[in-house]
């Protein structure tokens, strides 16, 4: 027990940070020194590593996928699931041995129900009375992320980076002083520092540009857990396990007199996507409206989610994940339309407030990627952002061209 009583602090810890024993052991310095603090701290933890770390969520899901057949989303969550179990167990043990107080938890433990929808389930509620009487014994709760178990009693997964949101929502629930995203980046930089070198480093982000961010693909934090986090209003803290950096924290941002986020720039980053397949329908002779009903009706039902979509008066583009390709192939083949797919694209955007209207952004975008030579097959935008459809051999390149000719963060 700490000297002050700051609350409840959530902290999150992704698979990197996990994934050996070293880097358990500076998890562990962390969860401590919150401790001293005087934070009553509740762990979330992601699957131990990548691919082909023995127990990362993909390779766990590969065992299933080598037998040839189309494994049920059920199966699949059964096992993507264990990844997680297997972290909180090896991570409350390593606090057990430092001498600290812990006790793992599958989602289920934890309280978190969901709804029934297979791997990409949305958390509907969480009965905090068991987290709550663990901490209130000093006990450091150490829940699998990325999980819950539905109203029919069957384990769900939350979507890629699901942990997130596992926090956020613990978070929220608990009416924690703040959630912690632990990772492997200093913070939230103005682009993937993986492809961006020159990306900067960010100390406070609103949540509005956030989540237009992890929307758009930035995948450092995820959508719905700045969703959840925007809408309880409980500060995200992006941080490095194996720093002692402070972070990016994630709020209402710097506001004006009236409460709107104080912009000094058009853009205030960069994200991109690859392994998106592009869709062009070819409609001619035929309502515009008419197709377009008919294809999304029958997408929907496929469950295959499209974006950007652009309809025009002899034709339909829009996108689908590579993965989605063939399902989508073979549904409008189905419809008889004429068609082509595009395997193979990506995409780059520029996000921030980026003054709709304006037609400098667009026309800045645009000659950045004329000049890196790059083709831009598609753009779609929004209030806050612009994106382009790109090939995925050029994605890298553009987020470079467009984070050179904008210098977010400066
Ligand atoms: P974890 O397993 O900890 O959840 P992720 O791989 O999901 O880690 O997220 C961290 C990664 O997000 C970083 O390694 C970085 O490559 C990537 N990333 C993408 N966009 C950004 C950004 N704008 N700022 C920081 N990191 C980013
Ligand atoms: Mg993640």
């Amino acid at each position: 027990m700490g000297v002050h009583d700051l609350g409840i602090l959530v902290q999150k810890y992704g698979g990197t940070s996990v994934a050996s024993r070293d880097s358990c052991a500076k998890v562990v310095s962390k969860i401590k020194k919150a401790m001293e603090e005087g934070y009553q701290v509740v762990v979330v933890v992601s699957a131990m590593g990548r691919r082909p770390a023995p127990y990362a969520t993909d390779t766990l899901l590969d065992i299933i996928n080598s037998y040839g057949v189309e494994v049920e989303p059920r199966e699949k969550d059964a096992i993507a699931s264990c990844g997680e179990v297997i972290s909180a167990a090896v991570l409350a043990t390593a606090l057990k041995a430092e001498g600290l107080k812990a006790m793992s938890m599958t989602g289920f433990q934890a309280g978190i129900t969901t709804d029934g929808t297979f791997t990409d389930a949305r958390i509907t509620s969480i009965n905090t009375a068991r987290l709550l009487e663990l901490v209130g014994m000093g006990i450091v709760p150490v829940v699998a992320g990325f999980q819950g178990i539905s109203a029919s009693g069957d384990v769900t997964t939350l979507g890629r980076g699901g942990s997130d949101t596992t926090a956020a929502a613990l978070g929220a629930a608990l009416k924690a002083q703040k959630v912690e995203i632990f990772t492997d980046v200093e913070g939230v930089m103005t682009a993937d520092p993986r492809i961006v070198p020159e990306a900067r480093f960010q100390r406070n982000v609103s949540y509005h540009d956030m989540a237009e961010m992890a929307n758009l693909g930035s995948k450092v934090v995820h959508p719905r857990a700045v969703e959840i986090a925007m809408k309880s209003r409980t500060p995200l803290v992006i941080r490095n396990t194996f720093s002692e950096s402070e972070g990016t924290i994630v709020d209402d941002g710097p506001v004006n007199d009236i409460g709107s986020t104080i912009a000094d720039k058009p853009v205030s980053g960069i994200t991109h996507t690859v392994g998106v397949t592009r869709v062009l329908i070819d409609i001619s002779g035929k309502s515009g409206e008419e197709v377009y009903m008919e294809v999304l009706g029958t997408l929907a039902s496929e469950g295959i989610s499209i974006d950007m979509i652009s309809l025009f008066a002899d034709r339909v583009a829009f996108i689908v994940a590579d993965k989605d390709a063939d399902r989508t192939d073979r549904a409008l083949e189905k419809l008889g339309f004429g068609f082509t797919l595009t395997r193979g694209c990506g995409t780059v955007s520029v996000v921030g407030q980026i003054m709709r209207g304006i037609p400098g952004v667009m026309s800045k975008v645009v000659r950045a990627l004329r000049n890196a030579g790059i083709e831009i097959i598609q753009t779609s935008d929004s209030h806050n952002s612009i994106s382009c459809l790109v090939k995925a051999q050029d994605v890298e390149r553009a987020a470079r061209a467009l984070h050179s000719e904008f210098e977010p963060g400066m």
